[in-house]
């Protein structure tokens, strides 16, 4: 969805829209959408600037990275952003090593939809995890430790043995 800066009225332009995104536009691999993504957006011309501001909400479905059983990943998120020509020479000194809420345009337009992909993309996690203290698939069976304990028995390497083995190694 390309917006046209020249033609951006004063009043700006509002855009409600539903997203049909791709697995693989995105940063996280096995990631499935459970719903498209939904944006409301405001966007408006202030001088030389372009103000995008809104909010995405989406629901997703990720692996966790420890047991690596599938959950719900619900997005809402709001951002602020701004852009600037990339023809206007002082639009790069401006851009800060490291600014996320600002970014340059081309050609006088903007596509909406690659803004809304990068802003869902930031806000997944580095290591999705299932819940924050999930503890994995069982070493010995590969169960999901989670839903009970399988009564394996994990001998924990006794640390007085290991100090020994790298004593004995030098
Ligand atoms: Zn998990
Ligand atoms: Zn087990």
């Amino acid at each position: 969805m390309l917006i046209d800066i020249e033609r951006l009225s004063e009043e700006g332009l509002t855009v409600s829209k539903d997203f049909e995104f791709l697995s693989v536009d995105l940063v996280e691999e096995n990631t499935v959408f459970l719903q498209p993504t939904h944006a409301d957006v405001v966007i408006r011309k202030v001088g030389e600037e372009i103000s995008i501001k809104g909010r995405i909400t989406a629901n997703l479905s990720f692996i966790c990275s420890r047991c690596l059983a599938p959950f719900e990943f619900p997005v809402d998120s709001a951002f602020d952003l701004i852009f600037l020509p990339e023809e206007l020479e002082e639009s790069k000194d401006e851009l800060e090593e490291g600014d996320i809420d600002k970014g340059l345009y081309y050609g006088g337009s903007i596509d909406l939809a690659e803004v809304i992909l990068e802003q869902l993309n930031l806000t997944f996690p580095v290591k999705p995890l299932c819940s924050p203290d999930c503890e994995g698939l069982c070493a010995v069976c590969g169960r999901i430790l989670q839903s009970g304990r399988c009564g394996c028995e994990v001998k924990e390497p006794d640390p007085r043995l290991t100090r020994l083995k790298t004593l004995v190694k030098r």
